[in-house]
């Protein structure tokens, strides 16, 4: 086994992973803001942080690991106030959505779901400790953190802090680095919105207070790991650093992780720019979970991942080809006896596969060792050279991939089912059915065959029969 690297940002390299104590991490990763389904974006990082969180089990770690549903910001106040609905009702929806995408992608359960809106009293504590601390200032019933007085601020995105302000102040939860300021703590109610009344007044958290007292709350005042996407490293997790440090005087993480971002046509897929696809768009154009999982993990987390269509069928078809071969391992009745060399091969494509998963998180390289080993497998079993004495050690190396990667067990169609993909004893709706066809024929028209005639695989897949008519229509049935 390979010493596991991983890069930190805070120090911008790459460093040793050894946790506080020994053989337990204790991880933290910023959940999804639960005001609309989540896109597959979202989901890299959140694949990115399934990967690492079994890659370190795999390794022997025990996880105590936290991930929190942001279930209140000013997003979610104002769109929950804009369709008179409490919080808790606007927001339930999406978290029982965000639960069954992670369901559908494989995304193992953290030890511990928690939601904002269940940690409040947390919250309003470790702001009366900065209060106490006078790292705070009141403003028209708002709370803020005066960053001048931190004098770590800024070590974890870098940001030049010589144009700042004193006694600027920002509002919103989001915001870029060119205005960073004084951010809220606690934000006083505005007509209208929902409100906790608390001993620090009326009003509700700002995020980063959110993540510093839960992650605080749960995993001790110095954690192992916090990830996220790499649009949190500022401001909000230069935030959580500011109010954590500053309240219990010890270093807050000690690894932080970020995932590069997800990419349509070179730019960030993100719900203001509207380029952005959720799990179910996918899904309901007939790709499959394993392999979406497939293709937002196959692209080292620290590099940008450039989201195509092509792409994705490419992930489809390399899920098949590994799901195929364990079939044959499973299946096949090889020659008896034992072959060295291929049992050496099995070792060393093993060894390649966590020498890569080690070097901070290389699925890329994990990827080839496995591909690699597949490859002179299928060529071997052809000639006849593969032995059975060597099934039982693949089959290990297999599971020890999937354990990782978890895309070779074929349940694809359940978890698309249990979506409300199928309904009809797995069969798609009707209107389903007849958005697929007219994509087919669209595709047909401009002379995409390729295209067309995946479709038409999809649909088959599915159980949907197609009959070109002569007059260039199509009739469908269901199998
Ligand atoms: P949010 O719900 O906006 O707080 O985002 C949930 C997670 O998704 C965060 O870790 C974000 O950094 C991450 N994220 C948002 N957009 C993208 C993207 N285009 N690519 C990768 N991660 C993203
Ligand atoms: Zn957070």
């Amino acid at each position: 086994m390979h010493e596991i690297q991983v890069h930190n940002t805070l120090s911008g390299k790459i460093e040793p992973f050894v946790p506080l104590e020994a053989g337990v991490v204790h991880m933290y990763t910023c959940g999804p803001t639960v005001y609309d389904f989540a896109h597959i974006g979202n989901f890299r990082t959140f694949v990115f942080q399934d990967i690492l969180r079994r890659f370190l089990k795999l390794r022997g770690f025990k996880l105590i690991h936290v991930m929190n549903l942001t279930d209140v910001d000013d997003r979610i106040i104002a769109n929950a106030a804009a369709a008179g609905l409490g919080i808790r009702e606007y927001t339930e929806k999406y978290v029982q959505a965000f639960f069954a995408d992670c369901r559908t992608m494989s995304v193992e359960s953290p030890e511990h779901w928690i939601r904002a809106t269940e940690n409040i009293q947390s919250m309003v504590e470790l702001i009366q400790k900065l209060q106490k601390k006078t790292y705070t200032y009141d403003s028209e019933g708002s709370i803020y953190y005066r960053i001048t007085k931190f004098k770590d601020y800024g070590k974890l995105s870098k940001i030049d802090l010589s144009g700042i302000q004193a006694g600027a102040r920002v509002d919103n939860d989001r915001y870029e680095k060119e205005s960073a300021r004084d951010f809220a703590l606690w934000k006083a109610p505005k007509p209208g919105e929902h409100f906790w009344e608390t001993t620090i007044g009326p009003g509700r958290p700002g995020w980063h207070i959110e993540c510093s007292a839960m992650a605080m709350k749960f995993l001790g005042e110095t954690i192992d790991i916090h990830t996220g996407g790499i649009d949190l490293a500022f401001p909000h997790h230069e935030n959580e650093i500011a109010q954590s440090e500053a309240a219990t005087g010890k270093p807050f993480v000690r690894y932080w992780m970020h995932a590069e971002h997800l990419l349509v046509e070179g730019e960030k897929m993100s719900k203001s720019l509207g380029n952005f696809f959720t799990l179910r768009d996918l899904f309901g154009k007939g790709y499959k979970p394993s392999a979406l999982r497939f293709a937002l993990a196959s692209v080292p987390y620290r590099r940008q991942l450039n989201f195509t269509f092509d792409g994705l069928q490419q992930a489809t078809s390399s899920v098949e080809r590994l799901r195929n071969f364990a079939a044959r391992l499973k299946n096949e009745k090889f020659p008896a006896g034992k072959q060295a060399a291929m049992a050496e091969r099995i070792a060393k494509a093993a060894s390649d596969f966590d020498a890569g998963l080690s070097d901070d998180l290389n699925t890329a390289q994990a990827l080839a060792a496995m591909f690699d080993f597949v490859r002179e497998a299928n060529i071997a079993m052809d000639k006849g050279e593969f032995r059975q004495g060597e099934v039982k050690t693949a089959q290990e190396f297999l599971a020890t991939f999937e354990k990782v990667f978890a895309v070779l067990e074929d349940n694809d169609a359940e978890k698309l089912e249990a979506l409300g993909y199928g309904g009809n004893e797995g069969s798609p709706a009707d209107a389903e059915i007849e958005k697929l066809v007219a994509e087919r024929q669209a595709a047909r028209k401009r002379k995409d065959f390729a295209e067309s005639d995946r479709i038409r695989e999809v649909l088959s897949e599915r159980g949907i029969i197609l009959e070109d008519t002569k007059d260039g229509s199509v009739r469908w049935k269901r199998k």
